[in-house]
């Protein structure tokens, strides 16, 4: 027997190409039959193990499969927890379903995210932009804001004459261009893979991911001043990592979150409606614990017993899932590193972060966005004590929502710090966060196991 692991992106080139409702056309006899001769392996049943972004958009494509080629492959979905969405997911403030919900991981996705973006209007669900969340944003060092901006033609100038105009033309070019040999991808004559490393090597994003953020935007002629504060702010709050370490790749991701969305209602939903349209058997609360293979089949173990498959799809972050393989199929499994996160979700009737927390005198404005730089700490200062605070709307008249990324807990004196006298409900939770991955449609990492 030889067993196949395959890291593997989502979703296929070929299935991009297609709406996610069946054309008439493809239903016609005459191109399922070719299709079925060019065909002959048949996979009647697949596991899949995860019903987060990954799983659920991988029981959607085989579905699309199914229809497109006549396949009849059946789909069961394991998941430990009791919910559809992995790391999407939300909750609601004060456990109080009739407040709106926050999203406690995956929060946005842009329009290059073609297959998510087109999935909301193909299941009708609402798509909300963040307008209502544009704060004035303050980029916070530890020790003094560094500069703080509205959007205004003002704060405009003050960047320009801060970092002048080549080091924000020159970031945003690089930005543009990953976007677009990205959205080559969506093409039907996309290179099939079956690495990551292939897709990257395919679309030229080699030497992106082999150089930090700063070593390739300082290559572009970008300053080191615009790096260490512009670029590294957005690098903290949606990667958790500085530019110096993080690779030019992902940086570029996290300087194109022009125009973000997210589902109202959660994100969760789009992974729902992937599950529900896969026609998948989902099963919640059951862990699996091992897969073994069996003759030229795999024998899933899980709470619900063991059962066979010809394939099973790992969509979890395998080294965090507690399931045994077999040897040989655990040494082809690269290690996955996580960033460790704290994220805190409170409820505050204070308008605004206390001034006295950022040495401030008393009734000065301090921005609702505070994002962060390590640039001081660099040089011997205060490093910053969180990633990012930000307000999200109210959860009702005269309160607000606050989400904080940190890399150490926070504890109830913290928070009183910064919002004295005025916090209401809090919600703690430690996660794990890819430092390669988002939800979104290029960086899904999935592990397949074949027979045959
Ligand atoms: C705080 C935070 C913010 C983020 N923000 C964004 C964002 O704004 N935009 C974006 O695109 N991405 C964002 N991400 C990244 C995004 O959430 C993840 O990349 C994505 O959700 C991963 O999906 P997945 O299906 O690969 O894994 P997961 O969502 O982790 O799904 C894996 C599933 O496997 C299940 N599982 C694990 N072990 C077992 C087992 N033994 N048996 C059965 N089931 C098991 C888990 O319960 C889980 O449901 C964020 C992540 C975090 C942590």
């Amino acid at each position: 027997m030889k067993s196949a692991v395959l890291l593997c992106l989502l979703p296929g080139a070929l299935a991009i190409q297609l709406p996610f409702e069946l054309p008439n056309f493809f239903k016609s006899k005459t191109v399922l039959s070719s299709v079925q001769e060019e065909t002959p392996t048949v996979l009647p049943r697949v596991a899949i193990i995860g019903a987060g972004a990954g799983g659920s958009s991988a029981a959607f494509w085989i579905s699309k499969a199914n229809e497109r080629f006549g396949l009849g492959v059946a789909i069961d979905v394991y998941d430990k927890e009791g919910y559809i969405g992995g790391r999407s997911t939300t909750v609601y403030p004060y456990d109080d379903p009739s407040l709106r919900e926050l999203e406690l991981g995956a929060s946005i996705f842009v329009r290059p995210n073609k297959n998510l973006w087109r999935a909301t209007e193909e299941f009708n669900l609402t798509r909300r932009d963040f307008r209502e969340e544009d704060y004035e944003t303050g980029i916070w060092d530890g020790e003094q804001f560094l500069l703080s901006f509205n959007g205004g033609w003002w704060d405009t100038l003050k960047v320009l004459w801060r970092y002048g105009l080549n080091a924000p033309r020159r970031t945003e070019a690089a930005v543009k261009s990953m976007i677009s040999t990205y959205l080559s991808l969506y093409n039907k004559d996309t290179p099939r893979w079956e690495k990551v490393e292939d897709v990257s090597d395919a679309l030229g994003f080699s030497d992106m991911v082999s150089s930090t953020t700063s070593e390739y935007l300082l290559s572009k002629g970008v300053s080191s001043n615009y790096i260490s504060e512009i670029v590294e702010a957005a690098t903290r709050v949606n990667y958790a990592q500085d530019a110096d370490t993080i690779h030019a790749l992902e940086g570029a991701c996290s300087m194109a979150a022009d125009n973000a969305a997210g589902v109202a209602g959660g994100n969760f939903q789009l992974f729902e409606q992937f599950l529900k349209r896969s026609k998948a058997e989902v099963f919640l609360n059951t862990p699996v614990t091992s897969i073994t293979p069996k003759g030229h089949q795999w024998t899933v173990k899980s709470s619900r017993g063991s059962h066979t498959y010809q394939a099973v799809i790992i969509a979890a972050p395998f080294h965090q899932t507690s399931i045994t393989v077999p040897q040989s199929v655990a040494d082809q499994i690269p290690p996955q590193p996580y960033v460790n996160l704290h994220v805190t979700l409170l409820s505050t009737n204070a308008s605004s972060p206390s001034p006295s927390y950022f040495g401030l005198p008393e009734g000065s404005k301090v921005p609702q966005m505070v994002l962060t730089s390590r640039a001081n700490s660099r040089k011997g200062g205060k490093e910053p004590e969180f990633n990012s605070l930000s307000y999200h709307g109210t959860t009702r008249p005269g309160e607000w929502a606050v989400k904080i990324f940190s890399k150490k807990p926070l504890s109830d004196e913290w928070l009183d710090g910064v919002f004295p006298g005025a916090v209401g409900w809090v919600h703690r939770k430690e996660v794990a966060d890819d430092l390669n991955a988002a939800a979104h449609d290029i960086i899904i990492i999935i592990i397949i196991l074949l027979t045959g």
